[in-house]
């Protein structure tokens, strides 16, 4: 059982990793602290560089996405900008996908919230359109918006899905450290990806990004790689990967292992990026993914130029891989850093057409989390925007349940929590069509506040009764039909029960 509060992001990810449900092999590496960010530090050029690094990667990456390297250069030439899009009249301006949509709605949960809500971020995926959605979200997705809970509604994929969009997990400790940042990232891993090797990857990034905001100039080469390994062997299962297409020959292992023995020894021998990329490949899949960033990053981290347009040429799912490495270098060197170009080319769209979204949301960010916004990104901003509330609340319920629409509960037995004189609390369980169940809660006029899905309806009682739940008597009360209530919502406030706030799980 976790008591899941705020502060005890910690436990939760512990009890699920022990039971077996999050995948990862839980040591005392994920109880430390990282280490403090010294005030010498300008947090806002590095933060907004490493967000903005991730989109112009993306942008720069998905107009040529899944080609194989040289057949990109035989159709595109050697890419430097973005190139003309087919979703803006053939202009040449950096549109996203995927990544930099669900990295960017990651600091929207966060910003909505204060911190890292797994349910809510489920929902933050699930109201809006994703552009070269993978397979593996999908299928996230469809479990999901049946009703699944979020802790099981991951795909079983060591897909790089997770890890494209996990950067702005630590945003909410930039200016307060604490070990809860390593399971906020396992947690938002495991929210799609249900897998020990996307896991260990978002941590050993999350670090790897962490150190970055923290350094003034790049590290050596191998620093890159001995530093996601030694974050590996701390916390990854001895669980064997096998490669996907067959690359490396024969290689069946570890994350760690791979790192060591294939792609070390590519940075002693100075081997090109084509060249080394073309050993392990380059795909979604993560066993190629992370040796390829890391081998770019090994051998252009001094220029964050070079780095993306290395990923955007010569990897082949060359747009996620370019949101890493652009997140990486944009870390490192900054905003500033950037060339100007890919920035004012960039669209900041999240959405089809919401220009400017992704400058409001850092914009925002920056003031919640106080590490401050710059003046660039402030330019950006679309007029008003911030007058405006964070999340329009017709995109609040993933169900597209509006104020007073009214609700059809199934359950003729009907729960109570008494909580003082004639003030009390109604639930109701009532099966999802596609399995599972879900808790309504009420109150005396019929109102839905909140609701909670199980898999099964015997958790479902069980937690009732663990948060002093009865079973009320038939004729305690009698509630003319249900409706639904935005109420919390409109206060901005979390929902109490969902929201994990007030509920024993
Ligand atoms: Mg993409």
């Amino acid at each position: 059982m976790t008591y899941r509060t705020y502060q005890d992001k910690y436990f939760e990810a512990r009890a699920l990793a022990q039971s077996g449900v999050l995948k990862v092999r839980w040591t005392d590496w994920l109880a430390a602290s990282p280490v403090p960010l010294s005030d010498q530090v300008n947090l806002t050029d590095k933060v907004e560089g490493m967000l903005l690094g991730l989109a112009v990667g993306d942008s720069l990456g998905n107009s040529s996405e899944s080609l194989m390297p040289d057949e990109r250069r035989n159709r595109y030439g050697y890419i430097e900008n973005y190139l003309p899009n087919r979703h803006a009249n053939g202009q040449c301006i950096g549109l996203p996908s995927d990544d930099t949509q669900m990295a960017f709605w990651t600091l929207e949960q966060l910003i909505a919230n204060g911190c890292l809500e797994p349910q809510y971020l489920g929902l933050a995926f699930s109201r809006r359109r994703i552009f070269g959605i993978g397979k593996s979200v999908r299928k996230f997705l469809s479990k999901f918006k049946a009703g699944t809970s979020w802790r099981h509604s991951g795909a079983p994929s060591a897909g790089n899905g997770a890890l494209m969009r996990i950067a702005p997990v630590l945003i909410p400790y930039l200016k307060e450290p604490s070990c809860n940042l390593w399971s906020d990232t396992l947690l938002a891993a495991h929210l799609t990806h249900d897998d020990a090797l996307s896991n260990v990857s978002c941590v050993a990034f999350v670090d790897l990004l962490w150190k970055l905001l923290g350094m003034s100039t790049a590290p050596e080469p191998a620093w890159w790689i001995t530093t996601f390994i030694e974050t590996c062997e701390c916390i990854e299962s001895d669980q064997d990967y096998q490669p996907r297409a067959g690359h490396p020959i024969g290689f069946s292992g570890t994350l760690s292992q791979l790192l060591k023995q294939y792609v070390l020894p590519a940075i002693e021998q100075k081997r090109p990026v084509l060249e080394a990329c073309s050993e392990w490949h380059s795909g979604a899949y993560l066993l190629e993914t992370v040796p390829s960033a890391l081998y770019i990053l090994a051998r252009h981290g001094s220029d964050p130029r070079a780095a993306i347009l290395s990923a955007v040429n010569d990897t082949k799912d060359n747009d996620t891989i370019a949101a890493i490495v652009g997140a990486a270098v944009g870390a490192l060197h900054g905003l500033a850093a950037l060339p100007d170009a890919w920035i004012a080319q960039l669209s900041g769209r999240t959405e089809a057409s919401d220009d400017g979204r992704v400058f409001e949301l850092l914009a925002r960010a920056g003031a919640e989390f106080k590490y401050g916004v710059s003046a660039e990104v402030q330019s950006r901003v679309p007029n008003d925007a911030l007058k405006q509330p964070l999340i329009q609340s017709r995109d609040l319920e993933e169900d597209a349940l509006s104020q007073g629409q009214s609700i059809t509960v199934h359950s003729p037995t009907l729960w109570v929590k008494v909580f003082g004189m004639l003030n009390q609390s109604w639930a109701a369980i009532d099966n999802l069509p596609a399995g599972g169940v879900r808790i309504w809660f009420m109150d005396d006029h019929g109102r839905v506040f909140d609701k909670l899905d199980y898999q099964l309806r015997r958790e479902a009682r069980d937690a009732l009764r663990r948060n002093g739940w009865g079973v009320a008597d038939k004729d305690f009360i009698e509630i003319a039909g249900f409706s639904n209530s935005n109420h919390s919502w409109d206060e901005g406030g979390p929902r109490h029960y969902s929201s994990g706030q007030y509920w024993i799980y």
